[in-house]
């Protein structure tokens, strides 16, 4: 079978990418299979501090960073009614590895995808697996338009697409309601940002119907979304491409930092999330990055968890590969890494929708040099898990958010941003300010 790869990689994001370029460097036979043409769209412009020694181990430091981009120190956090804010410092934090930045994901992902190339995977474009045929290990087939593809080893990296995983049956939304969500974003010019060091702190405004975020991407532009429950959606009578208008017209910190911003008066979708795969590696395959799991992106994980689970699936695959390792060893080691690295994330955003959750992390400072290993976490250093001083401080941290939730008495409270409750203001310098007014008009 000469036209055998070694291994199909399904998608050609930031983990499909990574898995192909450090097998391609392996000396293996790779083809990469994405239903897009680069460079394409795609939310999630900041990264975690973790991500840079991972950059730097793969030799794409350089490379990306002569990519527009804007430093990333830290982060700013908020109830979307109050213009006080707090911001962070990574640089605090109980781990060192600090640096990291904000990055358009059109130049970015377009760039992995073609260093996977030059290290020699086959990229194949415009080329959507349909179906799965045969998944075993030594005897995978995938069926695409342009016929079967023949393969060792299977690496979904294929996203939301979670092609795998449907195709198993895998695929399991959350019960908790809380964790269903739903986005609205685009990207606008002049947005206000903090300024020098802090341009690229993220900023995420909280209300109790949803979060907003702001993130510098270049000079001009800045990333602003809002997400929300489907839920509370369907109560509203607004166009899904006309909510994120709507709800920044009734955030006042959002809208004062959009007050002389420039860009469409409508926004994309992205519905449906979070979910599960498990298992995250079987019969002839692995999961990577949103293949696998989707966490909710409050804490902008999903990049750098795609991007290690690649690396560490394509080291994986090239031991199988040559007989160094047995198939089951390597897919327990596999899971293993992604839910001891994801789990401590899921605890933290299911934290996140808690009110006392937030009156606590909006303080700033705890005993113990809690806010410090909270600070380590948020910056990713959690693989293969979080250290052991991480852990139990993060621990107290929970245990201090029952206890602010119980008795309120460990910090300030603070009161709630309700968006509905706001009086609705248009933002006269966004494009379609006229279509926002009809929007709002006819909210609850
Ligand atoms: C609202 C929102 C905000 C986010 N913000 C952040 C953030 O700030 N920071 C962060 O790190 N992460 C963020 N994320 C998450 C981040 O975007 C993802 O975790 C990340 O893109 C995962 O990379 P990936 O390679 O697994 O998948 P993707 O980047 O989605 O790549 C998957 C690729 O597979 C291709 N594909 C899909 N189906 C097929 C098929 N059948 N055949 C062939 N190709 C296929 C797709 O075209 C795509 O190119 C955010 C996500 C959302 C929804």
């Amino acid at each position: 079978m000469s036209d055998r790869y070694d291994a199909i990689i399904i998608g050609g994001g930031p983990g499909g990418s990574t898995a192909a370029l450090v097998m391609a460097r392996a000396g293996l036979k790779v083809c990469v299979l994405e239903k897009d043409k680069h460079p394409r769209f795609h939310i999630g412009e900041s990264f975690l501090p973790r991500a840079t020694p991972l950059l730097q181990e793969l030799g794409l430091e350089k490379v990306v960073r002569a990519l527009p981009h804007v430093n990333k120190t830290g982060a700013e956090f908020g109830f979307g009614n109050d213009m006080k804010t707090m911001k962070f410092d990574f640089t605090i934090g109980l781990v060192p590895g600090t640096r990291i930045f904000n990055i358009a994901r059109a130049d970015y992902d377009k760039v992995l995808f073609d260093q996977a190339g030059l290290a020699g995977a086959e990229l194949r474009e415009n080329t959507a697996v349909r179906e799965i045929v045969s998944l075993k290990q030594d005897d995978v087939i995938v069926r695409t338009g342009a016929g079967d593809i023949r393969g060792r080893i299977l690496i979904d990296a294929s996203g939301h697409g979670t092609v795998v995983g449907r195709h198993l049956g895998l695929r399991q939304n959350f019960d908790e309601p809380e964790l269903q969500k739903v986005a609205y974003f685009e990207h606008f010019d002049d947005v206000e940002r903090l300024h020098n060091d802090e341009d690229g702190h993220p900023g995420i405004f909280m209300a109790d119907e949803g979060w907003f975020w702001m993130i510098g991407i270049d000079a001009k532009r800045t990333s602003v979304g809002f997400v929300t429950r489907p839920e509370f959606v369907k109560t509203l009578n607004i166009p899904p491409h006309q909510l994120l208008q709507w709800a920044i017209s009734r955030c006042p910190v959002v809208r004062h930092r959009m007050r002389n911003a420039t860009g469409p008066s409508t926004n994309r979708v992205l519905a449906d999330f979070s979910y599960t795969c498990k298992p995250y590696a079987g019969d002839g395959y692995f999961l990577v990055g949103d293949a696998a799991c989707f966490l909710d992106p409050i804490f902008s994980t999903g990049v750098t968890l795609a991007m290690v689970g690649g690396k560490k699936a394509a080291e994986l695959s090239i031991n199988v590969l040559s007989g160094k390792l047995a198939p089951a060893k390597a897919q327990k080691q596999y899971i293993k890494l992604i839910l001891g690295s994801t789990g401590v994330f899921w605890g933290l955003i299911r934290g996140y929708y808690r009110h006392s959750f937030r009156e606590l992390f909006m303080n700033g400072t705890g005993p113990m040099q809690v806010h410090k290993a909270i600070i380590s976490i948020l910056a990713g250093h959690v693989f293969p898990k979080p250290k052991w001083g991480l852990r139990w401080r993060l621990w107290l941290f929970q245990f201090c958010v029952w206890g602010q939730e119980k008795f309120g008495t460990f910090v300030p409270k603070r009161p709630h941003c309700s968006l509905v409750a706001q009086s609705p203001e248009p933002l006269p310098l966004i494009d379609g300010a006229d279509t926002m007014a009809a929007a709002t008009a006819h909210a609850i």
